[in-house]
């Protein structure tokens, strides 16, 4: 029997947001998916030795994640992430990606490097399946488009999943495995009147904000100071699109917009959070924007901001130091406000 074809897909970058879409793809269409490992000090070291020094850590990371897939898959799966909603587009590293990983100083198996662009002309998912079957000699327009079907199906559940506070990983459990799963916050479970329950929200990109080895664990070390944590993904669709129509111009990255449109809602409705935390990327470009527009309008709302930069160098001593000194003040400020209002 032939063997199905080993498709490698690297834990980074877009992986927080496509991994179910993705797989259920690939595995529909005959292939065997594996994942690289979670990322680690020798994923970081590769990385590091791979690419430039400037480039951000999320860029590094990614070329140690291919690294480690190398001597494993039969493929390699870098698509060129372009547009995912139509109108902005990934940052350009995003859209070099597979040209950066091509020139990896060590031997790499073929890549599928398909554009995934949903901007222009409808039909763009499908075109973007037919190109990665394509690349893995599959033609058969039939068997495509059902394999892509049902993998949008699944990526649907995840959104939903993500967007109730599930965290990527357990919600790609669900989706793919029927595996249990627990959220760690709800937008409708926050209670911001509960006495000194801080909820905080942790702004940043999915790869920043969910990879714990490269952030030193921000998500888990709020959740155990008994802190809730709000992201991006829980904010609704619509609500995000009705922020983008408050500003006279968008930034043009996907992820960045995102961000700051959800930074914006949180500073519309103070209600919901005590703070918020910004996890940046040391020589990040768009968020060199990002982070200075949340910060003024932080500042105007009159709600605590921080924005925590990381890069390969980020200890947890530092973080942690930061996150208890950044709860340690809502919680005075809280207590401040409850007095105030109790008098
Ligand atoms: S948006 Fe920033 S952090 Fe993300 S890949 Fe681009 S430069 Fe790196």
């Amino acid at each position: 029997m032939k063997r199905k074809p080993i498709v490698g897909i690297p834990r980074a970058l877009s992986f927080y947001t496509f991994y179910p879409l993705w797989r259920a793809f690939l595995e529909n269409l005959g292939a065997k998916v594996i994942l690289s490992s979670a990322t680690n000090r020798d994923i970081l070291e590769d990385g590091i030795s791979e690419t430039v020094n400037d480039a951000c850590i999320p860029i590094k990371v990614f070329h140690g994640h291919v690294i480690d897939l190398a001597e494993r898959a039969d493929y390699l799966f870098v698509p060129r992430m372009i547009s995912a909603d139509g109108v902005s587009t990934y940052c350009p590293k995003f859209l070099g990606l597979p040209d950066m990983i091509r020139f990896v100083g060590r031997p790499l198996p073929p890549i599928i490097d398909a554009r995934y662009n949903l901007q222009g002309f409808p039909g763009g998912q499908f075109r973007f399946f037919r190109t990665v079957a394509g690349q893995l000699g599959i033609k058969n327009p039939f068997k495509v488009y059902a394999a892509g079907l049902a993998a949008l199906a699944r990526h649907r559940r995840y959104m939903g999943l993500l967007q109730k506070g599930v965290d990527p990983l357990q919600a790609s459990g669900a989706v793919l495995e029927n595996k249990p799963y627990r959220a760690r916050t709800s937008m409708a479970s926050t209670n911001p009147g509960e006495e000194l329950k801080l909820t905080v929200a942790l702004l940043g990109y999915p790869y920043a904000v969910f990879d714990p080895y490269i952030n030193a664990g921000i998500y888990d070390r709020l959740n155990k100071m008994g802190i809730d944590v709000i992201t991006f993904e829980m904010i609704p669709e619509r609500e995000l699109k009705r922020m983008s129509r408050t500003i006279p111009q968008s930034f043009f990255w996907y992820y960045s917009n995102q961000v700051c449109w959800a930074g914006l809602y949180l500073l519309e409705n103070k209600e919901i959070v005590d703070g918020i935390i910004h996890v940046t990327a040391f020589g990040c470009g768009p968020d060199a924007m990002v982070d200075k527009l949340l910060e003024l309008e932080a500042k105007q709302a009159k709600v605590p901001f921080i924005s925590l930069s990381i890069d390969e160098h980020t200890g947890e001593g530092g973080v942690q130091t930061r996150l208890e000194a950044f709860t340690d003040m809502l919680r005075f400020r809280k207590t401040k406000q409850e007095a105030a209002v109790n008098r």
